[in-house]
């Protein structure tokens, strides 16, 4: 029987153990504070942003919303993060991605005081992660580990292949499987006999950005499958990079899209704001 795998149930379970988390700093006086910046109109970013203001607020998490014209220069947004790296009140800093055109994405990062870098996206965390160093850790692929554990999926040992390399989810989901010792292998778009190599996986993370592209043809009886991708189809409803009803009755476990992977990106997030502060505090 294929056991689906339930990403806002874990979500939900996550941010109501975070907002243990702020109340507890919060009786010993400490709040928790992230900012959160925004450059531009995108429609998208906005609802992405206000989901985030929403989730801090049910954690107990103050946010501060820096909303700035699509006009901003880079040497401004530089010079905000700067006082917000400076301002002792701050525990976390989130940039809204994509910037507007004309602004350096990995410039902005780098900016931000990898103690507050909550996204995880500063080479500093990565190469934490790479190395077995504490530090916080890109949300997604955080959160994909939590959803394995909580549904009891082993990780060690296994053939671990994930199926994209970006630095927000592939690579370090790679390592993340890496540090639970899974077998782990990266696949793109210049792999050789995608279907074979992804036949062995017992764990399957597929982050293409290609809607349904992967299908039965592609995996094995058994498998877990975890579908990082997010699209609206043509009739308007979401789809992920896995082709759910193709797939499903060959899985033992498959997250669906939506209410799989998307939620835990937002709970994570919550989850590295505390984490910010207790790592200050340990
Ligand atoms: P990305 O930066 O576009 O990376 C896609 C990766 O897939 C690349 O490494 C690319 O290989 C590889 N790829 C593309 N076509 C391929 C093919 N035919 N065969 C094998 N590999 C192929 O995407 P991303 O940012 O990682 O995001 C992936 C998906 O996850 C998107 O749908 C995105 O919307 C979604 N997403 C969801 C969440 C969430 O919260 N649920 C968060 C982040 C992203 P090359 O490196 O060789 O080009």
């Amino acid at each position: 029987m294929t056991q689906i795998i339930d990403g806002k149930l874990i979500s939900s379970q996550i941010k109501d153990e975070v907002k243990e988390r702020v109340a507890a700093l919060s009786k010993k006086g400490r709040e928790v504070t992230l900012a959160v910046v925004l450059v531009g109109e995108d429609p998208a970013s906005q609802v992405y942003v206000n989901n985030k203001k929403k989730a801090c607020e049910y954690c107990g998490i103050n946010s501060k919303s820096f909303e700035l014209p699509e006009s901003t220069s880079e040497a401004e947004l530089l010079e905000l993060i700067k006082k917000l790296n400076d301002d002792a009140s701050i525990d976390g800093i989130l940039v809204q991605l994509p910037l507007p055109k004309g602004i350096d994405e990995d410039k902005v990062i780098m900016a931000i005081d990898p103690a507050k870098d909550v996204d995880g996206f500063h080479i500093s965390n990565v190469g934490s992660l790479c190395v077995g160093r504490e530090g916080l850790v890109s949300c997604t692929p955080a959160g994909i580990i939590e959803l394995l554990k909580r549904y009891n999926v082993a990780i060690e040992g296994k053939e671990c292949v994930v199926i994209g390399r970006s630095n927000i989810v592939g690579k370090p989901m790679a390592l993340l499987l890496l540090r639970e010792n899974g077998t782990v292998t990266v696949c793109h778009s210049r792999t050789k006999d995608l279907k074979e190599v992804a036949k062995r996986a017992d764990i399957l993370v597929v982050a293409i950005g290609k809607p349904k592209f992967i299908d039965d043809s592609y995996v094995k009886d058994g498998v877990v499958v975890i579908d990082v991708g997010i699209h609206r189809n043509e009739d308007g409803k979401l789809c992920g990079d896995v082709d759910f009803e193709s797939v499903k009755d060959k899985t033992s476990a498959i997250t669906p899209v939506p209410g799989g992977v998307g939620p835990m990106t937002i709970a994570m997030l919550m989850n590295n704001c505390v984490a910010a502060v207790e790592n200050k505090t340990k």
